[in-house]
């Protein structure tokens, strides 16, 4: 016993050597029979653990289908509660990311957006970057000149047409014309999303970057423009009023027609669901206008666009902070210039091209 004594203390020693090993197995049996039943009760939590997820999700996933069946209109978010290609086995968590994420300022270190939408960009068309806005490392930017040509109808006006109709119209041949002469004084066309990784010095432009912009969506921008475009290897921005095309309003571009030119590396960016003075209309409204004919757009594009064109060229500073609270990278108004830098970026200029506009003009306004 005197290797016993060695390891127990004498007050604690049993009295006798079988029912100590008696004792021990008992201990063990109690153990392992308590082992099992806390096993039992470990898989048990975890059902219950994985039904309280799933509850979770479905109540959530019902909630704000609720929101949508009960007051479709009370929501100026609607489309933002639609995410694209979200399948019931994403998380909740997962679902408002996605749907939110467009709400929150740009910061570097925010989870990459485009991780959730990676898997849906299709391979062969080149995407913007996926990145928050590109923001200058130094404390000044890099204001960059490029001209940025506004168009709006690429066809001869008919006969009747007014003075506003003619002024915004630019007959098929001028307009080869002019891209003609863009590419032999050595322009290359760029587009906004170039501008903004210039301006913020990630990038390079060519010695004679142009930025081609075509607003409205008019249907002649597909049938006339998009083969000149195409031909003549350029690139080209179209600033699209999204429920025009969603009414099948046969004076626009349908999606298909949209999604075409997207595929063959044009850029889609939103000019509001209605073309509206947002001047006078209110926060929400303006909400509306700007983050739903981007999603629209997105839908359809399968990229997020983050450039807005002002509806008429209407402005003022609430509208510029609300297309920046939307992680829009950029703004183009109507009004002339040439230079555009980071702080005035939801202010950027550009050149009206008119039907009387001359290639001499052309070169004397882009010079
Ligand atoms: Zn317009």
């Amino acid at each position: 016993m005197n290797s016993n004594s060695n390891i127990s203390p004498p007050g604690q020693r049993l009295p006798y050597g079988i029912s100590c090993v008696g004792a021990l197995l008992l201990v063990i049996l109690i153990l392992a029979v308590l082992g099992v039943g806390l096993g039992f009760a470990s898989i048990g939590g975890n059902n219950q653990a994985t039904k309280t997820a799933d509850t979770q999700h479905i109540k959530t996933t019902e909630t704000l289908e609720a929101l949508i069946r009960v007051s479709p209109t009370a929501l100026p978010f609607d489309e933002a509660l639609v995410v694209p290609n979200a399948t019931p086995s994403q998380s909740p968590e997962i679902l408002i990311t996605a749907t939110y994420s467009h709400l929150t300022p740009p910061a570097d270190d925010l989870p990459n957006q485009s991780t959730l939408r990676s898997e849906h960009k299709p391979d062969e068309v080149e995407q913007p970057a996926p990145f928050p806005l590109p923001t200058p490392d130094e404390t000044y930017s890099l204001t960059q000149k490029v001209p940025i040509l506004m168009y709006h109808y690429i066809s001869q006006p008919p006969e009747d047409a007014d003075k506003y109709r003619r002024d915004l119209s630019v007959s098929p041949n001028d307009f080869k014309a002019q891209m003609q002469f863009l590419i032999g004084n050595g322009y290359e066309t760029i587009d906004l999303y170039d501008l903004s990784l210039a301006i913020a010095g990630k990038n390079e432009l060519p010695p004679k970057p142009v930025i081609i912009t075509l607003d409205d969506g008019y249907r002649d921008n597909y049938e006339n423009a998009f083969p000149i475009l195409q031909e003549l290897d350029l690139k080209a921005t179209f600033f699209i009023v999204t429920e025009f095309v969603d009414l099948a309003d046969p004076k626009y571009m349908d999606w298909r027609m949209i999604e075409e030119m997207a595929a063959a590396g044009m850029r889609i960016e939103p000019h509001s669901k209605t073309h509206p003075d947002l001047t006078e209309h209110d926060r929400d409204f303006i909400i509306w206008e700007v983050l739903g004919s981007a999603e629209t757009l997105e839908a359809h594009t399968k990229y997020r666009p983050r450039y807005f064109a002002y509806p008429g060229g209407w402005y003022n500073d609430e509208i510029q902070q609300i297309v920046a609270d939307l992680d829009f990278w950029g703004a183009v108004t109507t009004a002339y210039g040439l230079s555009h830098g980071f702080d005035d970026r939801f202010e950027w200029t550009r050149i009206r091209i008119r039907d009387t506009t001359a290639i001499a003009e052309l070169a004397d306004m882009i010079e």
